[in-house]
């Protein structure tokens, strides 16, 4: 299989997207870390599905605000896993109201969970990652266009995920690392069900008129991870149905 050999992280892996991505890189052949927050329960059952696919598997405990954990996530995976070919940074979280409403304490969490914690894990990543590395990261179709009121916080800060990819073509480049961020529209997930009150409304948005599956992005993470990936570089990729077209 593609990945036979390599080791992913992902993180938020215990739950939508990033479990989906675990169990498909697990699937592909590589062993998977992933990290959690407040679900062990989720985050041990993904890392039983991936010891269940004959693939080794590590669920870590590491809030994507806390750089240090962050950054002890990575080094606990090289250290247990042996290695770390493919980071996936997927832990995010929502927030919608408005503008007015927003406090510096959600400025500060979300630029930390979804900006500064994707750097910082980048950054440990690549200083033990090989040739062939991969570096992931899960934006959104809000990054590039925000499309509504009520979410300038998410939207820049899934913005910033597309400064992030390019800056780390340049740097890694050279090194045969690639980063690519995926924008996904409406997936459903706990974020964002698909039978949650404001469905109806995004649906209403989504040319192909329904909500996109964890499975849906992790086939792209795969795409992107392995070798058939490998000359797609600094790329953001709107996965959304058509929403932002
Ligand atoms: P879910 O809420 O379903 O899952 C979130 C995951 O992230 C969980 O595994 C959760 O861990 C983890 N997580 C949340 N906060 C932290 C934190 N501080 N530290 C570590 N892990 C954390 O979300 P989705 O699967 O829908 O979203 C995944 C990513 O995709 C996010 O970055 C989101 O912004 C993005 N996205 C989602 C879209 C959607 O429509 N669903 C659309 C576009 C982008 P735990 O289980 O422990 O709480």
């Amino acid at each position: 299989m593609g990945l036979d050999g390599r080791v992913a992280l992902v993180t938020g892996g215990s739950r939508g997207i990033g479990a989906a991505t675990a169990l498909r890189l697990a699937r592909d052949g590589a062993d998977v870390a992933i990290t959690y927050v407040s679900a062990p329960d989720r985050a041990a059952a993904v890392a039983a599905q991936i010891e269940a696919l004959g693939r080794r598997a590590l669920a870590i405990e590491a809030d994507s605000a806390d750089g240090d954990a962050v950054v002890a996530a990575v080094e606990r995976t090289v250290a247990e896993l042996g290695r770390i070919d493919v980071l996936v940074n997927n832990a995010g979280i929502w927030l919608d109201g408005p503008l007015e409403d927003v406090t510096r304490e959600q400025v500060d969490r979300m630029v930390a969970i979804h900006v500064t914690g994707a750097f910082l894990a980048s950054q440990a990543a690549v200083r033990q990652m090989r040739d062939g590395g991969r570096i992931i990261s899960i934006g959104s179709n809000l990054g590039p266009r925000a499309g509504a009121p009520g979410i300038t916080l998410y939207a820049m800060t899934k913005a910033a995920i597309g400064g992030l990819t390019k800056g780390l073509a340049w740097d890694l480049g050279n090194r045969g690392i690639t980063a690519n961020a995926i924008d996904p529209g409406p997936i459903d997930t706990d974020m964002n069900p698909a039978a949650g009150p404001y469905a109806d409304a995004q649906r209403a948005g989504i040319p192909t008129g329904r909500f996109g599956s964890g499975g849906d992005v992790a086939a792209m993470v795969a795409h992107l991870a392995g070798d058939a990936g490998r000359y797609i570089n600094g790329a953001s990729l709107v996965i959304d149905g058509g929403v932002n077209a």
